[in-house]
């Protein structure tokens, strides 16, 4: 094989250019007085040397090694990514609001508080809370805020010896992270036989001590929490608050609201539910609402409108304060406000029914082939075991999603949620047809007759990838961040 080694930075030659800048015209005087001398660079940056086209060809190649939404099916469970329309990109990018400044003051930003205001009236009807922040930059920043409105709520009656909250054993991790990070001890909350949490455990661990419980309904089982109003009940019988976690919304937009079901506190995550793409780290967007009691707590400023005009509102004494720079991540809010608009309310509910139809009908096609741990009808995802592979032939769950690549699709979620032995966990998400559907079904069937005939063959999956078994761990701890020049 002749074929050309790929270009990448370790083909840098000395010398050579992909871009010449022009000349300096800010005379080296001004610049030593306006600079402190320790953050002048005496040397030439160490960077990769190379041509112009070396570099696209760089970037264009690292692109086609990766999998994209855009390319195939992408079922991954909890944290997927819903519809992101190309025509939201186009509206956060008109130069109005793209380049609009965060220092030019209301005055000049009208248009933007006006986008502002009226998402948050709209998220405000969605969720069927009082009021929303649009600030918390994505979920977990999201729900890091609605614990410290949880904590500022209760400080502020006087009520101090609030010091722990409940979280679910089937919750998100984040959830229990952002608990302790604002002060609080975790306290797990198991799950009953049917994926709901169990009442009684719930009653055991409330008492006055507890500020408050996280949940998401569906929960990450997929299920909904069918006691739901009775679980409000307990908390709020004993003076706590029940937080909710809306990142993942399809499943229930249009048809129930968490304000209904007896929520305090919420988050939004719009960078999943409401067009934004994400992954990679990207701006996202966590909004946090809360019910009328908490209105006084939300983080400053909010905008309120006077007339036809739209301001800041500053002052609110008993706000938990700022918890991002300026008013959050505008782009996104740009495009969840195109997306609500595009979808309409009818839209919204059509996006619910499709991803509960989507998760049901590929569930009912998968559990024949695959333990169900929780055999119920499923919201906008559902839980698989791959204990019955991993019994009879060894193969594990991380072998098949491995596997699955190629087929030609995206693994999903793995070994979460962590009450499911082996767990798989699927979401088709609204978008996705039928024909795609059966096609990942029959893959992921082949998967399993594989793992009975030639176990080596899953073991070693993928066989068609760039890279195939990477070492997660060093990646992970050993990360190669910077190109150096080999020396
Ligand atoms: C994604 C997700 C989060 C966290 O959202 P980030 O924006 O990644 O911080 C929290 N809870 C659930 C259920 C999620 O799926």
């Amino acid at each position: 094989m002749n074929r050309l080694e790929p270009v990448s930075f370790d083909t840098s030659v000395p010398g050579r250019r992909g871009c010449v800048l022009p000349p300096l015209d800010v005379a080296e005087k001004a610049v030593a007085s306006l600079l402190p001398g320790e953050m002048l660079r005496r040397e030439p940056a160490c960077l990769p040397e190379l041509s112009e086209v070396d570099v696209v060809r760089h970037f264009t190649r690292l692109s086609q090694k990766n999998f994209a939404v855009d390319e195939g099916f992408y079922p991954l469970g909890s944290c997927t990514m819903k519809y992101n329309p190309k025509c939201n990109e186009d509206a956060a990018r008109l130069p109005g609001f793209a380049l609009a400044h965060p220092l030019q003051g209301a005055e000049f930003s009208q248009g933007a508080l006006r986008l502002m205001y009226e998402l948050t009236e709209m998220l405000t009807e969605i969720t069927g809370m009082a009021g929303v922040s649009l600030q918390p930059a994505a979920g977990a920043h999201g729900e890091l805020t609605g614990i410290m409105i949880i904590r500022a709520y209760h400080r502020h009656r006087g009520d101090e010896k609030r010091t722990k909250i409940l979280i679910p054993d089937t919750a998100h991790g984040t959830n229990p992270a952002s608990a302790a990070l604002a002060g609080y001890d975790v306290v797990e909350v198991a799950s009953d036989r049917r994926g709901n949490v169990d009442l009684d455990a719930l009653r055991e661990a409330m008492d006055d001590r507890v500020a408050g419980i996280m949940l998401t309904n569906p929960n990450t089982l997929g299920l909904f929490e069918e006691t739901i109003t009775d679980v409000a009940d307990i908390v709020h019988g004993k003076g706590g608050l029940l937080y909710y976690d809306g990142a993942n919304f399809n499943a229930i937009l249009g048809k129930v609201r968490p304000g209904d079901m007896g929520f305090d506190v919420i988050h939004l995550n719009l960078h999943k539910s409401f067009s934004t793409p994400h992954g990679g780290g990207g701006p996202g967007s966590g909004p946090v609402g809360v019910g009328e009691t908490l209105l006084p707590f939300l983080p400053v400023p909010l905008v309120r409108k006077c007339g036809d005009r739209y301001e800041f509102d500053e002052d609110r004494p008993l706000s938990v304060g700022k918890v991002r720079s300026f008013y959050g991540n505008f782009g996104v809010l740009v495009r969840a406000y195109a997306y609500i608009l595009s979808m309409g309310a009818e839209g919204l509910r059509e996006v619910a029914h499709n991803a509960v139809l989507n998760a049901n009908y590929l569930m009912a096609l998968l559990k024949e082939r695959f333990l169900l741990p929780y055999d119920r009808t499923c919201k906008h995802e559902f839980v698989l075991s791959g204990k019955r592979q991993h019994d009879s032939g060894g193969v594990s769950t991380l072998d098949m999603a491995k596997a699955l690549m190629d087929y030609g699709f995206h693994p999903p979620t793995i070994y979460f949620p962590l009450v499911v032995e082996e767990a798989m966990m699927i979401e088709p998400t609204e978008t996705e047809g039928k024909e795609t559907l059966d096609v990942f079904a029959k893959a992921l069937c082949s998967i399993a007759d594989e793992a009975e005939k030639n176990p080596e063959g899953v073991k070693t999956a993928p066989h068609s990838t760039f890279v195939a078994r990477p070492d997660e761990t060093a990646a992970a701890r050993k990360p190669v961040l910077r190109w150096r020049r080999e020396e």
